[in-house]
């Protein structure tokens, strides 16, 4: 008996689960973006397992480092459970790469950077996910395009404080979180 995959929502952290400022890592800097936690709640109603998955290039460009990445992570972790208490990400899955870096060691075209999928198969591996049922919310049109690598829907959403350019393929272009897990409740 193999057992039961389980279905997943991915969130791009900048963007959609704080206000992204462009390259926000300063814990004083988190700002949640309004109605956010709403969807989170919103998708509770429902076995996702949630995973978040976020391009941080400032790593490999000498802006910050991985563990100022971690201490964020933390405290956006710390304000998400003063709304919702015991919320977890079932994994957290970072890219600290860019071909143009400055640190040596994170200075590579890889595979994990989205629109690629490594961070996405890690994760399926790692947790047994069934990604054809599963969804990708990001601000970028290259989160759609990773969901779209990966063989799931991506859904857009534009008030997260930068303005991207609207992707074609996306299941759904909506202002936050909040309406996206509406949509995903739905399907
Ligand atoms: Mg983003
Ligand atoms: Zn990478």
């Amino acid at each position: 008996m193999t057992a039961l995959k389980r279905k997943a929502v991915f969130l791009d952290r900048d963007g959609v689960l704080n206000i992204d400022l462009g390259y926000t890592y300063k814990p004083s800097d988190l700002k949640l973006v309004p109605g956010m936690t709403d969807g989170l709640k919103l998708l509770l109603q429902s076995d996702y397992a949630f995973v978040m998955i976020s391009n941080q290039s400032g790593i490999a460009r000498g802006m910050f480092t991985a563990s100022q990445v971690d201490s964020f992570n933390d405290e956006l972790l710390r304000q998400i459970r003063c709304e919702i208490p015991n919320f977890k990400f079932d994994a957290v899955m970072i890219c600290p790469h860019h071909l143009n870096g400055v640190i040596p060691e994170f200075s590579i075209d890889c595979e994990c950077r989205k629109p690629g999928i490594k961070l996405v198969t890690d994760a399926a591996l790692q947790l047994n996910l069934d990604l054809a049922n599963s969804w990708l919310i990001g601000d970028k049109d290259t989160d759609v395009e990773c969901a779209i690598n990966a063989g799931m829907r991506g859904i857009q959403v534009t008030r997260g404080g930068k303005q991207y350019p609207q992707s074609k393929k996306a299941f759904a272009l909506v202002p936050t979180l909040r309406d996206a897990a509406e949509i995903i409740l739905k399907h």
